[in-house]
């Protein structure tokens, strides 16, 4: 029987400030194991947090970007809880246990994904609360012990909540990639989920039909990676609907995903708000934020992807897979619009880009800041193709040294003597060669085989070391004929 199902995502990022949430401890990636701490963070008595304001405009700005409300009274919490990596033995976040409690700094957004078929589609953003992360546990810097680092206690998050009208586990992989190009082009985080700044906690449930009420749903946590959280969604689909199948109930669980055998695994069974004795921070006042702040804010967001997309649709003439493409990420996306204004091809060079360029760039270590050239110096190449002064097939010798070596196209074309030949007289000389050299292919062409025309090129483009413009030729081809 087929089900359908119902799903939600809960996604942590870490917010791009210099500092932790509460005290003033530097946030360091590649820094030795606790050294990064104060007493503030590693909660000893006697101190008091103080709000870092960087991670709080952070948090509204992302709120802004996500089409969310601002609470312009967010109110801080506890969330009380016992773990090893948590000294403090409660995380400091933005739920409440009631509603008078339950003041998340963003609320009642959305965004919008389009799925592959072109259908466009509304996600609910439920709320965006900030929150301090917790330490960190290593197992495995020594057989017997486990290791505690404490430079993680503190640092920032946000955590985005969506509503449940997630469809499909492809639509929710394309939510979590919505999600984290916002992130990156708002700069609110690096959203790079191999480290660890953004994690994502899928919930799924399955129903019979799609207007029959939600069904018991399982939490899968700590996804870290797009298609992790598409294989376990699917993995957990199919065990619910087993579960259903055989007449037993789905009990609501949290859950991780074990890749290497693609299934999920119960962690801890049902836990509700009211196990973590949510109450308001009592060493903390209301978040007041004023409303002059958020419109500063608001003013300050750059173009998001969207908006990127129908420019580069509308301005360039591409279509909307390759606008797709060239948004998707910002750094390249920044790259393209730098070298475009100085482009007298801007489609031309979209081509360039998501083909050439970026298969380049998948065999690279380093983003597109390492390359050694500069986006004018493709745009330059481009030009040079558009107004006939290369083909585009030496246009490809040229892309390759500049790749290699970093210099501008015209220095490389100068060196290499690699100018097209356009030069009518010049190019009818090396075509009588060719037509002298194979008497008896230029008469069957002439009588009407065809297909000689690409050996008769073939010829004509090697003698001429591929400089010859290849419209000239086949015009010359056709008059001589
Ligand atoms: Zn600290």
């Amino acid at each position: 029987m087929p089900y359908f199902p119902v799903i939600g995502l809960e996604v942590h990022c870490q917010l791009a400030t210099k500092t932790k949430l509460f005290c003033g401890c530097e946030i360091e990636v590649n820094t030795e194991p606790n050294k990064r701490v104060c007493p503030g963070c590693l909660g000893l008595p006697g101190t008091l947090p103080v709000p870092n304001k960087e991670a709080v405009k952070l948090a509204i700005k992302l709120g802004l970007a996500l089409n969310c409300e601002i609470d312009t009274h967010a109110l801080w919490t506890r969330k009380n809880y016992f773990y090893p990596d948590l000294p403090k033995g409660y995380q400091i976040t933005q739920t409440g246990a009631i509603p008078a409690h339950d003041h998340p700094i963003c609320k009642k957004g959305y965004i919008e994904i389009t799925s592959e078929n072109g259908e466009k589609k509304r996600i609910g953003i439920n709320r965006i609360h900030i929150e301090e992360d917790a330490g960190k546990l290593v197992h495995d810097f020594s057989p017997e012990n486990s290791h505690f680092d404490a430079n993680r206690c503190g640092t920032p998050l946000c955590e985005i909540v969506t509503e449940p009208d997630i469809r499909s586990p492809e639509d929710a992989v394309l939510v979590l990639q919505k999600i984290k190009q916002i992130l990156e082009y708002t700069g609110v985080s690096n959203a790079n989920m191999e480290n660890g700044n953004m994690r994502c906690d899928g919930n799924i449930s399955i129903r019979k039909s799609e207007d029959a009420p939600f069904g018991t749903r399982a939490e899968i946590k700590n996804l870290n990676s797009f298609s992790n959280l598409q294989k376990a969604l699917e993995a957990e689909m199919a065990l619910q609907a087993v579960t259903l199948d055989s007449g037993k109930e789905v009990e609501q669980c949290t859950k991780r995903y074990d890749a290497n055998h693609n299934k999920t695994i119960v962690i801890r069974s049902k836990e509700d708000s009211h196990d973590y004795k949510y109450f308001p921070d009592p060493d903390l006042l209301r978040l007041v934020i004023d409303k002059s702040l958020i419109d500063s804010i608001r003013k300050s967001l750059p173009e998001l992807p969207d908006l990127r997309r129908s420019r580069f649709e509308s301005d360039f003439g591409l279509n909307a897979y390759d606008a797709q493409v060239l948004t998707a990420d910002k750094e390249i996306s920044d790259w393209f619009d730098l070298a475009s204004k100085t482009c007298k091809n801007p489609k031309l060079l979209a081509n360039w880009v998501t083909s050439e360029l970026m298969r380049e760039l998948k065999e690279m270590e380093g983003g597109i800041s390492t390359l050694k050239f500069k986006a004018e110096d493709l745009a330059e190449m481009v030009n040079l193709i558009e107004n006939n002064t290369i083909s585009g097939k030496i246009g490809k010798t040229v892309f390759a040294e500049m790749l290699a070596t970093g210099k501008d196209p015209n220095t490389i074309i100068k060196e290499k003597g690699l100018v097209q030949i356009t030069d009518t007289a010049a190019i009818e000389a090396i075509v009588r060669k060719a037509i002298e050299e194979n008497p008896g292919q230029w008469q069957e062409f002439k009588s009407g085989k065809a297909q000689l025309r690409g050996f008769f090129v073939g010829q004509i483009m090697k003698n001429s070391g591929g400089k010859a413009n290849p419209s000239i030729v086949n015009r010359m081809l056709d008059e001589l004929i």
